[in-house]
C-alpha cells in the first residue's frame, strides 16, 4: 500500500477541481474514505489468508470490480444523501480506483488484483517511483516509515498540492477578471 495517508488527497484534489460540477463537500469525504477503504483487506493478514490470493491483500479489493460495485452502492444511495447519482458513482469509482492505481506505482509487496476475481494476476505500471509503505503502524513509525512518507510526499503530496494550488489560482484570477 501506499499509506493511509495520503491515498485519500487523489480524491481530496480531485474533488476540489471538480467542486463546481456538483461534487460538494460530503462527496469529497465519501470518496475520500472510499480510497482508504480498499487496504481494510490486511485484516486478511491476521486470518492467514494468502497475500497472493483472490482475498487477499491487493487482491479483490483493489479491483476495477470492486470499484464498480462502491460505485452502484453510491449511486443507489446518493438521492438519499441529496447527492445527483451519476456523478456520486463516477467520483467513488475514480476515488476507489485510484488506491489501486497508486499501489501500482510502489516498489514493492504483490501487484494489484485489477481485473480480480477473473484473474489472479497481479499488476504494477513500469514506472515503480513510490516507495511501498510497511504493513502495521509499528512498522510504519520507524525510518523506513519516514522514507515511505517522503517519497509519497513528492510522488502524490507535490502533484497534488500543483493540481490544487493551479485551480485555486486559475479561480481566483478568472474571479478577479469579472470583478
Ligand atoms: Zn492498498
Amino acid at each position: 500500500m501506499a499509506s493511509i495517508l495520503f491515498h485519500p488527497l487523489v480524491p481530496l484534489t480531485l474533488g476540489y477541481v471538480a467542486s463546481r460540477c456538483d461534487v460538494p463537500w460530503r462527496l469529497i469525504i465519501i470518496g475520500m474514505v472510499c480510497a482508504i477503504l480498499p487496504d481494510l483487506d490486511v485484516i486478511g493478514f491476521a486470518f492467514q489468508i494468502p497475500y497472493d490470493s483472490t482475498f487477499g491483500h491487493r487482491g479483490l479489493s483493489h479491483s476495477i470490480l470492486f470499484a464498480g460495485i462502491m460505485a452502484a452502492f453510491g449511486f443507489f444511495a446518493a438521492r438519499a444523501l441529496q447527492l445527483k447519482p451519476t456523478t456520486t458513482a463516477l467520483f467513488i469509482f475514480i476515488a476507489t480506483l485510484s488506491h489501486g492505481l497508486l499501489d501500482a506505482l510502489t516498489n514493492g509487496g504483490l501487484g494489484v488484483g485489477f481485473l480480480s476475481p477473473l484473474s489472479n494476476e497481479r499488476y504494477f505500471f513500469p514506472w515503480q517511483v513510490i516507495e511501498v509503505s510497511p504493513i502495521g503502524i509499528r512498522n510504519f513509525l520507524s525510518v523506513r516509515g519516514l522514507k515511505v512518507i517522503a517519497s509519497e510526499f513528492i510522488w502524490i503530496g507535490l502533484p497534488c498540492l500543483f493540481i490544487a494550488l493551479s485551480t485555486f489560482i486559475y479561480r481566483q484570477t478568472k474571479s478577479t477578471q469579472h470583478d
